[in-house]
C-alpha cells in the first residue's frame, strides 16, 4: 500500500509555539478587530513588503474585491482566463466586464504584447496575476497601463516572498493582493492583505472592511472582511518559519527538476528569470505532450492517483470557460491558454514534501510516461 502524497498541504508552526502565541487572547479577551496580534502582524509585513501602504483582510479575495472597489473602476478590465476563479469573480461582482487576454507560453501569465490590441476607450484598468509565483512582465505592464491612462492591480496570490530587481513583488503596480489561505506558501489559516501605491486609499479600504464604518457614521455600504486575532497569531507564527519553509520549498523543485529531466513527453516546471527574481517555489506544474504520451495529462493523472499521489488540473477549465460566464461577449482566441489549461497538472508540492517522496514521484511519472 502507498503512503497518500496529497497536492497540497499545510504548513504548520509547531504545536506549543501556536499555543503560545494565542495565549493572550484569553486576557485582554479582543477576538477580532484590529487587535494586538493584527497590529504585529501588520507591523511586521509593513517592514517585509518596505510600504506603509499594507492592510489585512479576512481572505484574499475579499482583499482583492474591495481592493477594487476602492479604485472606483467602470467599464472594462483586461485580466487573464488562466487563474483561479477569484480574480475574474472580484471584477464580476464590481459590475465591472472582464476582457480576457491570452497568456505566454514561457512563464503562463499575461501576454503583454497582445495587450496593447484589446484596449478600448471603456477600459479602465489591467488585472494582472503572477501565477505559480512567476511575476509578469512588470516594466512592461507598467509602461501599458501609464501610457494608456490605466490603473494597473496584480493578483499576487500565489507570489507571497517573490522579489523582482531587490524589490518584493508588491512594489510593481497600483495594488497587489496577497493570500494567505491555508494552502499558500504563507498562511494565517484563511487571511489576505493588500498592498497599495496610493495613501489615500487606506481610509477607504479600512472602511469597506467594517461595514462602511466612519466614526458612528457609514459613508459606503461596505463589507466585513476583518481578520481575526487567531489568524493573525497563526501569520506570526508561520512568519518565523517562511524562509526555512521556502527553502525546503526550493530543494523539492531541484529534486523534481533533476527526477524529470528527459522524461519524454513531459516539459518540467522551469522558472525562466533567474538572477533578478526571488522565487517562492508555490507549484510545480507539468506540461503534458499528448501527442507523444497517448491519453496525455489525464492519463497521468490517473496512473500517479493509482499510486495515491493526487495532482491538479490546475487551472482547468479557463474562467473563460466558466458557465457563470459563457453569457460575456465571447473572448477572443486564447490558444496558449487553452492549450495550457488542456495539458498542466501540478505535483504536489509543499515544505514537507520529502526528497524521497519527490523521488518515488518522478518514477512514477517516468515509468507511466515509457508505458503509455
Ligand atoms: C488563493 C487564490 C485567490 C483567493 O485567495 P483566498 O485567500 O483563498 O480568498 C485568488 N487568486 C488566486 C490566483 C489564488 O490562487
Amino acid at each position: 500500500m502507498d503512503e497518500k502524497i496529497p497536492v497540497t498541504k499545510s504548513s504548520m508552526p509547531p504545536y506549543e509555539e501556536y499555543c503560545r502565541e494565542i495565549a493572550s487572547l484569553w486576557k485582554n479577551c479582543w477576538l477580532t478587530n484590529a487587535g494586538e496580534k493584527h497590529q504585529q502582524l501588520l507591523g511586521q509585513l509593513q517592514e517585509m513588503l518596505r510600504t506603509p501602504c499594507v492592510e489585512l483582510f479576512v481572505n484574499g479575495h475579499s482583499a482583492l474585491e474591495l481592493g477594487i472597489e476602492a479604485l472606483e473602476l467602470s467599464g472594462e478590465v483586461i485580466t487573464t482566463p488562466y487563474t483561479f476563479a477569484s480574480t475574474t469573480h472580484a471584477l464580476v461582482r464590481n459590475g465591472l466586464k472582464p476582457v480576457f487576454c491570452d497568456i505566454k507560453e514561457s512563464d503562463f501569465t499575461i501576454d503583454e504584447t497582445k495587450l496593447e490590441a484589446l484596449i478600448t476607450p471603456d477600459t479602465s484598468a489591467i488585472l494582472a496575476v503572477h501565477v505559480y509565483g512567476q511575476p509578469c512582465n512588470v516594466e512592461r505592464l507598467e509602461e501599458i497601463a501609464r501610457a494608456h491612462g490605466l490603473k494597473l492591480i496584480y493578483d499576487a496570490a500565489h507570489a507571497f516572498g517573490v522579489q523582482v530587481n531587490g524589490r518584493p513583488i508588491s512594489a510593481y503596480g497600483d495594488m497587489s493582493m496577497f493570500s494567505f489561505h491555508a494552502t499558500k506558501v504563507f498562511h494565517t489559516i484563511e487571511g489576505g492583505a493588500l498592498v497599495y501605491r496610493d495613501a489615500v486609499l487606506g481610509d477607504r479600504l479600512r472602511s469597506l472592511r467594517n461595514f462602511g464604518l466612519v466614526g458612528e457614521q457609514v459613508s459606503v455600504p461596505g463589507c466585513n472582511g476583518k481578520l481575526t486575532e487567531f489568524a493573525a497569531a497563526m501569520g506570526l507564527c508561520n512568519m518565523r518559519h517562511l524562509e526555512e519553509s521556502i527553502a525546503r520549498r526550493k530543494s523539492a523543485y531541484q529534486t523534481y527538476e533533476a527526477g524529470l529531466r528527459d522524461v519524454p513527453g513531459i516539459r518540467p516546471f522551469r522558472y525562466i528569470s533567474t538572477e533578478s527574481v526571488v522565487q517562492n517555489y508555490a507549484y510545480y506544474p507539468l506540461i503534458v505532450d499528448d501527442k507523444v504520451i497517448v491519453g496525455g495529462r489525464d492519463y497521468l493523472q490517473q496512473a500517479l492517483e493509482s499510486k495515491q499521489i493526487f495532482t491538479r488540473k490546475y487551472f482547468f477549465p479557463l474562467t473563460s470557460d466558466f458557465i457563470c460566464y459563457q453569457d460575456l461577449a465571447p473572448s477572443k482566441s486564447l490558444p496558449v491558454a487553452q492549450y495550457m489549461s488542456d495539458h498542466v497538472l501540478c505535483l504536489p508540492m509543499y515544505a514537507d514534501l520529502t526528497k524521497e517522496q519527490v523521488e518515488h514521484i518522478c518514477g512514477v511519472i517516468r515509468r507511466a510516461a515509457e508505458n503509455s
